[in-house]
């Protein structure tokens, strides 16, 4: 590795860029993004910032050597899951090598890849590529997604294949589960609870809308199966319920939360119309009203079988591709026509964890499959 693979890695770290759905500790992503622009600029690479819409402080970054169609993707997300201090062993803002490891919050999760494809890239500077090398950081991964979703609104970038480095132990992965969050919340009215007629009980339309739920849930598992993910069946829990205030008044109002787990093949949207269907007769039957909302924008099971890529993916490292339990963004890479696959160094068991590292046995590996695929795809 160059002398700089350290400084970079670290450097990285010391970048503070959590992202979160709380606002008051939700962190700009723009000093790892700057920082990764001035970098890859100094190889030559042409930088570009696109800035994530409505959201202050956030941007992506592609970042292109060579020109024309086709070429290869080679994709990362810049922010972390927020993190608690005084669980670390080390400083979780800079990178502490021992043991053979490199740690540090997002070490594996994943800014540690951005270094590793800054090595990997090293010799190919001043190659004449045929197709283009791009390299993308996103914004948001761990929270909204908003990054991705910037660059599907963008159409860009295209070629013909991606890869996603999130932590894989350098297997290849070809397909996760979407995942919706959803809130239903039932407004009734309250009363005197000696008279049922005075009011509009919540909790007994609650209890409708659950009956429901769990019926669909079975009918969808009866429909949908998939032998390639160990839990096989889409799933529905049911995480979070509050309603109403005291026993002897009728029930105002109630407020349900789940998710969904889609399995590849089922679309969130249709699945909400579904849901919306199935509630609308118990707001009448209550006379109640009924809101659905998301609670989170959602992500798509991701599906990328039988590809090139992925045959490419498994000669190089030696396992077949397989699935996650874990989302990434990879459908939101697919639907901008790419070939996409994750495959990145580290283990996800390390991320979101205190003492979170990438393992230094992961980093030589990683730089020769990808230095593969850019023999592959660019030139
Ligand atoms: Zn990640």
């Amino acid at each position: 590795m160059t002398p700089g693979f350290n400084d970079l890695f670290n450097r990285l770290l010391a970048e503070h860029s959590v992202s979160s759905s709380n606002p008051a500790i939700d962190q700009s992503n723009l000093g790892v993004i700057n920082l990764l622009a001035d970098t890859f600029s100094d190889l030559g690479f042409t930088c570009e910032l696109v800035d994530v819409p409505g959201h202050h402080k956030k941007a992506n970054l592609i970042a292109t050597l060579g020109t024309g169609p086709g070429g290869l993707v080679l994709s990362g997300h810049t922010d972390t899951v927020p993190f608690d201090e005084a669980l670390w062993h080390t400083n979780p803002l800079a990178m502490t090598e021992k043991d053979n490891r490199l740690y540090g919050l997002g070490a594996t999760d994943m800014k540690g890849f951005f270094a590793v494809v800054h090595e990997a890239v090293q010799d190919f500077l001043d190659a004449d590529l045929q197709q283009p090398l791009i390299i993308l950081a996103t914004a948001d991964e761990e929270s909204s997604m908003e990054g991705a979703r910037t660059m599907v609104a963008k159409g860009r970038p295209k070629a013909r294949a991606a890869v996603i480095g999130e932590p894989t132990g350098l297997r290849p992965i070809h397909m996760h589960k979407g995942i919706m969050m959803e809130g239903i919340h039932v407004q009734g009215r309250s009363g005197h609870s000696s008279n049922p007629a005075l009011g509009r009980n919540a909790l007994e339309a609650m209890y409708d809308v659950i009956s429901a739920l769990l019926r669909f849930r079975q009918q969808l598992q009866m429909e949908y199966r998939n032998p390639h993910f160990v839990i096989d069946m889409p799933t529905l829990n049911l995480g979070v319920i509050h309603g109403g205030d005291n026993p002897n008044r009728i029930c105002g109002h109630c407020d349900l939360e789940f998710d969904v787990r889609l399995l590849p093949g089922m679309a969130s949207d249709a699945i909400r119309e579904k849901i919306a269907a199935l509630i609308a007769p118990i707001a009448s039957k209550h006379q109640v009203e009924i809101k659905l909302t998301r609670l989170i924008p959602g992500v798509e099971a991701f599906d990328n079988m039988d590809s090139e890529l992925g045959r490419l993916a498994e000669v190089l490292t030696g396992h077949a591709p397989e699935s996650v339990a874990f989302g990434t963004e990879g459908p939101f890479l697919q639907q901008l026509g790419m070939d996409t696959i994750i495959l990145g160094p580290g283990s996800i068991d390390q991320a979101h964890q205190p003492n979170e590292y990438m393992s230094l046995d992961q980093v030589r590996p990683c730089i020769n499959i990808l230095q593969s695929l850019i023999k592959q795809y660019c030139l």
